[in-house]
């Protein structure tokens, strides 16, 4: 099964992949993260991407469909994805939709996650996440159990902020979204694959949602 989460910045798209690769064994594809990694060990095109995301904005494709289809194509080919944070534009929406059938894969929900803009903003603000495993907390809804260790990993000292999540970037960022990205909500529903979450509810609530829409 492979599927899309499709939502702002905040949405909950991270949170709720973790819990489907946790449960489910399936392997999330988050461009997002790739592209931290990539920043991290330096590479020329993590270089080439840093400013353009402490900014809020948008990499361009041909970036992120080239980290994409070397996924598709190192992971075993009975690979259930979760695509998290991609595709953000119609043109990636395309890509996938080609590099899929070009593997005899198919997509099988898209799953929309809803929230107010006002909300995200403290979500944003407030979130910090294990540089080790990805877990992501927040400082009012969801602290770890012990302050400075990872519930999920046991990483010690570990919490990072990410640079984009302060007012301005997310501001960018949600203009992005609803520019570049909200199309595909109109793009999915066409093609019959999209079902919507409201991504404001308790993390295993909107997990239980989830897991309905993937049974049917
Ligand atoms: P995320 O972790 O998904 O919020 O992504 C963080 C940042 O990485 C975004 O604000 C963009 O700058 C960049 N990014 C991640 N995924 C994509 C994508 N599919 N297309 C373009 N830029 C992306």
């Amino acid at each position: 099964m492979n599927i899309i989460l499709l939502g702002p910045p905040g949405a909950g798209k991270g949170t709720q992949s973790h819990k489907l690769v946790a449960e489910r064994g399936m392997v999330q594809l988050s461009t997002g993260d790739m592209l931290r990694a990539a920043r991290t060990s330096g590479t020329a095109m993590g270089k080439q991407v840093a400013a353009v995301m402490d900014a809020g904005e948008l990499v361009t494709d041909e970036v992120v469909i080239g980290l994409i289809a070397e996924q598709l194509d190192t992971n075993p080919a009975d690979t259930s994805f979760i695509f998290d944070g991609f595709p953000r534009t119609l043109v990636q929406a395309d890509a996938l939709g080609a590099l899929l059938v070009s593997k005899g894969l198919k997509l099988d929900h898209v799953i929309e996650m809803r929230i107010d803009d006002d909300a995200l903003v403290s979500r944003i603000t407030g979130r910090f996440t294990c540089s080790k495993c990805g877990a992501v907390y927040h400082e009012a809804t969801k602290r770890p159990a012990k302050d400075d260790v990872c519930d999920s990993c046991g990483k010690v000292h570990g919490f990072t902020r990410r640079k984009d999540d302060n007012e301005e970037s997310l501001r960018t960022r949600l203009l992005a979204y609803y520019r570049d990205t909200s199309p595909l909500i109109g793009y999915y529903y066409a093609k019959g694959l999209l079902a919507r979450v409201d991504g404001l509810g308790e993390i295993d609530a909107v997990a239980a949602e989830m897991g309905e829409i993937l049974a049917r």
